[in-house]
């Protein structure tokens, strides 16, 4: 075990443990999230940080460039699909957050094209949905720098995972129903601010301004 990961261990049961102790006496048999939160695995990114959760608080799922099978391809990914459904439909979660970031290199692989991942087969395959964002950036941003195509990649996945995720009709059903929000935020990693994308003017928003129109 690598030793940053042993004093990891150490420090916490000695600290954040013992400072916690009744939390953790209290989760041990029930899990109550109110969030399901959908990331990218990339090692910069870390949701409880970010919005400042204890454990038992956000159920999580993080996958490359945080990704959501739509409905009708749900049968390709049933690690993303089986842990959306448990959420939704076993722990109740009352709102579903899908985090896209600054400099994914999911993204950035998707919009650099297939050809680039041939040394990569599984994340090849894997990222091939995104060819369709990929194209949208190429029209829309022909004429701009490869940061601001970065960026502009990294929000439209934001949007289609979205949309991806209102494609089933159980979500669709408890967003009628007033039961269950869904928002597509990226975080900008430098800094630390989280854009919201708002539905009704269609871009994103800083968050402070984006609760201030909506609250
Ligand atoms: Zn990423």
């Amino acid at each position: 075990m690598l030793l940053r990961l042993k004093n990891g261990l150490k420090n916490f049961k000695e600290v954040t443990y013992k400072k916690h102790e009744q939390l953790y006496h209290d989760l041990e048999q029930v899990q109550n999230p109110h969030t399901l939160f959908i990331a990218c695995s990339d090692s910069r990114v870390n949701p409880e940080r970010l919005i400042g959760s204890n454990p038992g608080e956000i159920f999580t799922i993080r996958n490359i460039a945080n990704t959501v099978p739509a409905y009708e391809v749900s049968h390709n990914d049933f690690t993303t699909v089986s842990a959306i459904e448990f959420a939704i439909e076993v722990l109740k979660v009352r709102e579903v957050i899908i985090c896209g970031h600054s400099n994914c290199g999911g993204c950035a692989a998707a919009l650099e094209g297939q050809e680039k991942l041939d040394q990569l087969p599984y994340t090849q395959q894997y990222l091939k949905p995104l060819e369709s964002i990929k194209v949208k950036v190429e029209h829309s941003h022909h004429h701009k720098d490869a940061e601001s195509k970065v960026r502009l990649m990294e929000q439209l996945n934001v949007i289609t995972q979205l949309n991806n995720l209102k494609s089933y009709p159980q979500i669709q059903q408890l967003i009628a129903k007033g039961e269950l929000e869904v928002e597509g935020w990226h975080y900008d990693i430098k800094s630390g601010d989280v854009f919201v994308y708002d539905e009704t003017t269609r871009s994103f928003c800083k968050s402070d301004e984006y609760q201030n129109i909506h609250q």
